[in-house]
């Protein structure tokens, strides 16, 4: 099978490798449209993210939709055929956070295409069965592998607690934040206030519902979001960046006693938090890693027509031209949102 394979910094090759052997409980998925992920870029450009290195080729791709080719024999339910999504967080079902449903932090987890996992960007995946989705009749491909990311956004404003009425605050309009200002907006958000630096994440955010979209340059934006949310600031702030300012920002953004919800990886360790304004005005801090139990609902949400996947795929390739899309969307960070590759 043809499989794109990250073999150094910037270097990727499109390389036949072996089909992936069939287990009992899994399932051997032929991926027809995959999404390449500011974490893909990440891996590309640095050869590591966060603590996982790239230690050999590795095959890249998390978000694929595609087409069930084979099933193990233990399989039921599942049949050649079928039309699937494939949640990419294979959690080992055995441990103490496993057990307890958050399977999203399972230490054992083997995430697809993270290091040292192989990634489904190429012509077959094999998946425990337990980790594909059908996807519904009439749902394209293309939607299908945007699910992962829109996934991302629901578990983020369900690890916050956006509730009916919240004013919400995003930092960050790229394919994540725009996930979490629609998820926001499904869970009844009424302020939505979108911050980035770059007019079209800006534009597109209030196309996908941004009551506000603001300039996070502005050196005033903290007394703009008062503005807009009764002078006292946001009920959550959701960070969607990773980056010191974005992340030191968050704080002053929220009302007193609101919730600050870091869903961004940091590019650098070890940033430094206002303690002092996190207890004198009663902030309440959280994380949203990955996603547990929200691919089902991310999956009906999408065949309502109730999220905007389409808008955020501004590029498309083909497998066989894999290399030079990595080196395109590369080049081309500002102008691309979100590149899928067909197969
Ligand atoms: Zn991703
Ligand atoms: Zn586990």
């Amino acid at each position: 099978m043809r499989a794109a394979v990250l073999v150094g910094p910037r270097k990727m090759e499109l390389r036949d490798l072996p089909e992936p052997s069939l287990g009992p409980d899994d399932v051997l998925v032929g991926p027809r449209a995959i999404g390449i992920c500011g974490s893909d870029m990440h891996l590309y450009r640095h050869g590591r993210i966060g603590t996982s290195v790239v230690e050999r080729p590795l095959v890249l791709g998390h978000e694929p939709a595609g087409e069930v080719v084979a099933v193990g024999e233990r399989v039921g339910g599942l049949a050649p055929g079928d039309r699937v999504i494939v949640e990419p967080g294979i959690a080992c079902g055995a441990c103490f956070w496993c057990h307890r449903g958050d399977y999203n932090l399972c230490p054992r987890v083997r995430f697809l295409g993270i290091p040292p996992s192989d990634g489904a960007l190429a012509e077959r995946v094999a998946v425990p069965a337990r980790f594909v989705h059908r996807m519904p009749a009439g749902m394209s491909w293309e939607d299908g592998a945007m699910i992962e990311p829109f996934a991302i956004g629901l578990q983020a404003v369900k690890s916050a607690g956006v509730a009916t009425g919240d004013a919400v605050v995003i930092l960050g309009a790229g394919p994540i934040g725009l996930m979490i200002l629609q998820a926001a907006r499904i869970a009844g958000a009424t302020a939505l206030v979108s911050v980035d630096v770059a007019e079209r994440p800006l534009a597109m955010a209030r196309q996908m519902g941004a009551t506000a979209a603001l300039d996070g340059r502005a050196a005033d934006l903290a007394e703009q979001v008062r503005g807009l949310t009764s002078g006292r600031g946001a009920d959550h702030v959701i960070e969607a960046v990773g980056a010191k300012q974005t992340v030191q920002t968050s704080l002053e953004l929220a009302r007193r006693g609101g919730v600050v919800t870091f869903v961004g990886i940091a590019a650098e360790p070890g940033i430094p938090l206002d303690t002092i304004r996190i207890v004198r005005t009663g902030l309440t801090i959280r994380s949203s890693f990955r996603y547990a139990h929200v691919h089902p609902a991310a999956i009906q949400l999408a065949a309502e027509g109730r999220v905007d996947l389409q808008t955020l795929v501004t590029r498309r390739y083909k497998l066989d031209d894999v290399v030079d899309a990595f080196a395109e969307v590369e080049a081309k960070k500002a102008e691309i949102v979100k590149a899928i590759v067909e197969l």
